[in-house]
């Protein structure tokens, strides 16, 4: 099987796990951990941020960020199609007894405007607005980056309006290579990320929460109320600091791949409108003979597994386990569809 549903399904390679095999460990609840602390002092560094907090996933990270930067009844800003949102069961509600206001962007980014208009005055009948939350790269937005401008100029409108800004950077590290961009640039503007390492970086679990000292101190607690404090977490940790060292520079691998099933597709009398590809993820629409449940069971028939992700929409995602030929594989069987 050819399994592009998402950049989540890839297995540890044996280099991963020899790495997590060897991986020195200790109760990371009692801080004891090394590899834990290992993953997070580096982390920390990466991005020039104080302090850093390893969680079972990008769901806890990013909700964990949402309950310590509210209070409830605060109101948080993100885009009407964010992972936060959407994906996360409410957790906003949930979690921080928070309100949204979402805003219609364009391929999952808003801009400084838009989060202006979107700042509740102050007024006791208005929730008051606190935090702000991008996503890049957007998922949703068919693997949509930012233009680093457009993030300085939303955190203008925050320092203005005394609100916080965190990123969910599930794929942050897709974003920095396709835009040649850095960790310490994004370090610098964002009060919080969340990166996840079980994405295009290929491991089996976890996360990474960064922030400033005093907020992650915080966020610890937040993580144990959670029922996220794990124990001998080294070995998973160990994953983590063997992708962030082998599994980035070629995420472009990745991004060519989704390219060039875009150019395959393009001008097929099933497919519709594609979003331009950015990074890892391929999404069109599906039109004609087919409605994307079917195309995706079409796929399926020849080895292939992708994800129709709304009625007429399907989404493939590139990843460590996608080999060229099984690219190759791919642009052959959509030939003959
Ligand atoms: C995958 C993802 C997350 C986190 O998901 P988990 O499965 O909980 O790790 C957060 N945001 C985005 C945009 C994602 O794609």
């Amino acid at each position: 099987m050819i399994d592009l549903r998402s950049d989540t399904v890839t297995r540890p390679t044996p280099g991963m796990l020899d790495a997590m095999m060897n991986a020195p460990v200790g109760d990371d609840v009692f801080n004891e951990d090394p590899s834990v602390n290992k993953l997070e002092t580096f982390c920390a560094g990466l991005f020039g941020m104080e302090s850093a907090l390893f969680c079972p996933s990008g769901t806890m990270t990013n909700q964990i960020a949402i309950k310590t930067h509210t209070q409830p009844g605060d109101e948080v800003i993100c885009e009407k199609l964010s992972h936060i949102y959407q994906y996360e069961g409410g957790g906003i509600a949930f979690n921080a007894g928070a309100s949204v206001r979402l805003i219609d962007g364009d391929r999952g980014r808003i801009t400084a405007e838009q989060v202006r208009e979107a700042v509740n005055p102050d007024d006791i009948h208005r929730p008051v607005s606190t935090l702000v939350s991008l996503e890049n790269t957007a998922n949703r937005g068919g693997g949509s980056c930012y233009d680093f401008n457009d993030i300085q100029e939303i955190k203008v409108i925050c320092l203005q309006n005394n609100m916080k800004l965190h990123l969910d950077g599930a794929r942050l590290f897709n974003a920095l290579v396709a835009k040649n961009e850095t960790c310490r640039q994004y370090g610098q503007v964002f009060d919080t990320i969340s990166i996840c390492l079980s994405k295009g970086l290929g491991t089996p679990v976890g996360s990474v929460l960064l922030g400033p000292f005093d907020f992650i101190r915080k966020a610890r607690r937040i993580r144990k109320v959670f029922g996220g404090g794990m124990r001998q977490a080294g070995y998973l940790a160990a994953a983590g600091l063997y992708a962030l060292e082998h599994h980035v520079a070629r995420l472009a691998e990745d991004h060519k791949h989704a390219q060039l099933l875009a150019e395959t597709l393009q001008g097929k009398e099933f497919v519709g409108e594609i979003l331009p590809v950015e990074t890892n993820i391929l999404l069109f629409e599906v039109k004609g003979r087919y409605t994307a449940r079917e195309l995706a069971a079409r796929f399926r028939e020849k080895g292939i597994m992708v994800i129709a992700i709304s009625p007429t929409q399907i989404r493939m995602v590139f990843h460590l386990d996608i080999s060229p030929d099984m690219v190759q594989q791919t642009i052959d069987a959509i030939h003959i569809l």
